[in-house]
């Protein structure tokens, strides 16, 4: 398909306002207003769903696993309807890419070219792992034979945060109902429209009612109804370290249930004097901070750079930052996003000017954007500073600005990755193939990435942070597993 193309006028796109619950749709009554990130406009309003909506959500999974069986389809049948479901996800490309360009950060041509055939690929890759991973059997002696059976834990809440809301709800779902769980998902209150029509679609391909709902809401409303409800026999969250915090508390009190975490990040870019194509290494580099306008978990947020290059590298990061195109994301030449609202807006220049009062120097950025459309646009920034205790070095600013700091020596640059709370991702940049592995082995990183940045379609690679970027894995098997509950059976034979 070309992208050149897919611009659409925003008050053409219809999508759905309500709950999807029980396979139809479920009006509330306690309207939230929607806004777009890319002008401001306030476009429609989703619902806050009370406890009593959440109970009655809950009550409709558990009827759906019931009078279905899902849980006990043969896998190879769930695959079947999950495949279908990726089709159609296919069919309906431009549409839903649509739904998802017009509430959030995501221009149409990226959401066209890769979340809405990455949310597909997602679900196919889990319909496939479906029936090839079965318990295991343990003959323990002649007298004695031991089973492990993997069974679904039964309803899973899914909450979703609003940077990619197709892509990352369905790192969540696609696992838990491939294990033959229910769920009930809960996008972000700013983002919840695309996944309506994602749920609509698995009801249409065949995955029966109540097996996948959508409830929307407010997260310490809705959210929190739901993690602590009776019936929830698992939580997976992503979003930011403060609420992955405040859910794991729920989850011990009202519990204790099992919790994935995938939280927030600072991860370290690392470039080393000996790469031979620097301008292919800026290129990456400068992807990793300004895609989705830095609003992305594992943005590359902390620039390290050997001393003798810095210089030249810096001087072809400030020339690529300007090839970005802003403007709105329902125009096909736009490749740069708006910040998802003006609260987060906000905070990220005050970061900026607290960094810059004390003391970073601004290479570049430093700005809110007056592009005139009255969306929410911050300038590609670039921070130069040798204090490693300032808030821009620290905190997750979820936007498109890059602190830089320069090393000396391999132990300086591993000595400085490492200081961070978060351990979500990193990136190495280097020829050296010896000093690469040191630096796989040292760097305190659920991912790391070695002469580029970010993931490929390899859904077969966990991804997941250390220390506070989370617990737990979203995609490989390891997602799957989390999804399942592990039952030993111990069998005496006579003899
Ligand atoms: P957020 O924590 O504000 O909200 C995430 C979700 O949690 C939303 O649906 C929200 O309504 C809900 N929520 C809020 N309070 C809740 C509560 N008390 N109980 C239950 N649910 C609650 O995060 P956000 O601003 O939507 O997303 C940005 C954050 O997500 C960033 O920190 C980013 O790094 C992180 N993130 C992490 C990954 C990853 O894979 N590690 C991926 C994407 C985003």
């Amino acid at each position: 398909m070309s992208f050149e193309h897919v611009s659409f006028s925003p008050d053409d796109v219809k999508f759905p306002e309500h709950h999807f619950v029980g396979g139809e749709w479920l009006v509330g009554q306690n309207k939230i207003p929607v806004f777009r990130p890319s002008d401001g406009y306030l476009y429609a309003q989703c619902d806050d769903a009370s406890d009593d909506l959440v109970h009655e959500v809950v009550l409709n999974a558990k009827e759906g696993l019931a009078t279905s069986g899902w849980a006990n389809w043969a896998p190879r049948d769930r695959a079947k309807v999950m495949r279908v479901w990726a089709d159609l996800v296919e069919r309906e490309s431009v549409a839903l890419a649509r739904i998802e360009a017009l509430g959030s950060t995501r221009p149409i041509k990226d959401a066209v070219a890769w979340d809405v055939p990455y949310t597909a690929e997602t679900i196919r890759f889990y319909a496939e792992l479906a029936d090839k991973h079965g318990g295991k059997v343990a003959a323990t002696s002649s007298s004695l034979l031991g089973l492990v059976i993997a069974e679904p834990i039964g309803i899973v809440a899914a909450i979703a945060p609003w940077n990619f809301p197709l892509v990352m709800a369905t790192w969540k779902v696609a696992p838990a109902l491939a294990a033959g769980n229910a769920v009930v998902l809960k996008p972000s209150e700013l983002t919840p429209f695309s996944v309506l029509r994602l749920a609509e679609l698995a009801h249409q391909a065949g995955i029966p009612e109540g097996v996948f709902n959508v409830v929307t809401g407010r997260g310490h409303t809705t959210g929190k109804a739901l993690v602590k409800h009776p019936l929830i026999g698992k939580v997976t969250f992503t979003g930011s370290t403060a609420t992955g915090q405040l859910i794991m508390e729920e989850c011990a009190k009202f519990g204790p249930k099992p919790v994935t975490l995938e939280l927030g990040g600072k991860s370290p870019q690392i470039v080393f004097a000996d790469v031979k194509d620097l301008d292919s290494v800026a290129a990456t580099v400068s992807r990793a901070i300004l895609n989705n306008a830095g609003q992305v978990c594992n943005a590359g947020s902390r620039l390290l750079i050997e001393r003798s290059i810095a210089t030249d590298f810096i001087r072809k990061l400030k020339r690529m930052a300007s090839d970005w195109v802003v403007g709105p994301t329902w125009d096909s030449s736009t490749s740069f996003s708006p910040i998802v609202n003006k609260r987060q807006l906000d905070g990220i220049h005050s970061a900026v000017c607290d960094a810059i009062a004390k003391d970073a120097e601004c290479v570049f950025g430093g700005k809110v954007m007056d592009e005139g459309s009255g969306g929410a646009f911050y300038e590609p920034t670039l921070l130069s500073t040798s204090d490693n205790t300032l808030a821009a070095v620290q905190h997750e600013l979820f936007g498109p600005v890059m602190t830089v700091q320069v090393f000396d020596s391999e132990q300086e640059a591993v000595a400085l990755a490492n200081s961070s709370n978060y351990g979500l991702a990193a990136g190495v940049f280097s020829d050296d193939v010896h000093r690469v592995l040191r630096l796989v082995k040292q760097i305190e990183a659920g991912n790391i990435w070695v002469n580029r940045y970010g993931r490929s379609n390899d859904f077969i690679l966990p991804t997941g942070g250390f220390k506070s970027s989370g617990i737990g894995k979203d995609l490989g098997v390891e997602a799957f597993e989390a999804n399942l509950r592990h039952k030993a059976v111990l069998m005496g034979i006579q003899s």
